[in-house]
């Protein structure tokens, strides 16, 4: 009976509706604490660490459809898996791009400071199951990437990947990293 008494709260139940429904609320939105997000990043291991990233704990980057998910820029319909991205709002809505430019063009228009608390990850093109932050891949420029939308861009996850592609094209072309690709001209 004592320990009854004690958990009631002394207050008006009154006092207390509109706190409480704001925090059931924040904790719908996030997917709720103790999913095992936080523990889970961590750990050590960096490659552990980006693949979490990547699958993106509640709300994240998530495989593209080739064939069925459209470009929010252009609407073309994504179909070469060599190519592609996705912006990540900061409330985990998530945004397919069937090349670079149309990424660029959409971000260059989004709402809020560039960057911001969005992210951005990028198709790997010698892996084109394996999406990159766009940030950390490196990007080769040339005439002979068909890219959907004509950017002539492609992404890959370091230098050693980009410069076995561009020996295939017969050399030429530029590397960039991401704010050269961000500040390209559309
Ligand atoms: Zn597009």
């Amino acid at each position: 009976m004592k320990r009854n008494d004690l958990s009631r709260p002394e207050r008006p139940a009154a006092e207390q509706p509109v706190p409480r429904l704001l925090g059931r609320l924040v904790l719908r939105g996030e997917g709720g604490p103790g999913t095992g997000c936080s523990a889970a990043v961590r750990r050590p291991a960096a490659v552990l660490a980006l693949a979490l990233w990547l699958a993106g704990c509640d709300s994240g980057p998530k495989p593209i459809r080739f064939g069925r998910d459209e470009c929010a820029e252009c609407k073309m319909t994504l179909v070469d898996p060599h190519y592609g991205a996705e912006h990540i709002t900061a409330r985990g809505r998530v945004y397919f791009f069937d090349d670079l430019n149309c990424l660029t063009a959409y971000q260059r228009r989004a709402a809020g400071p560039p960057g911001g608390a969005a992210r951005a990850v990028v198709v790997d093109f010698k892996h084109p199951r394996r999406l990159l932050p766009v940030d950390q891949a490196w990007y080769l420029q040339h005439d002979g990437l068909r890219s959907p939308m004509g950017s002539g861009l492609a992404a890959f996850a370091g230098e050693a990947d980009l410069e076995a592609v561009r020996r295939e094209l017969g050399g030429g072309g530029r590397v960039l990293r991401w704010p050269e690709v961000r500040a390209l001209p559309p």
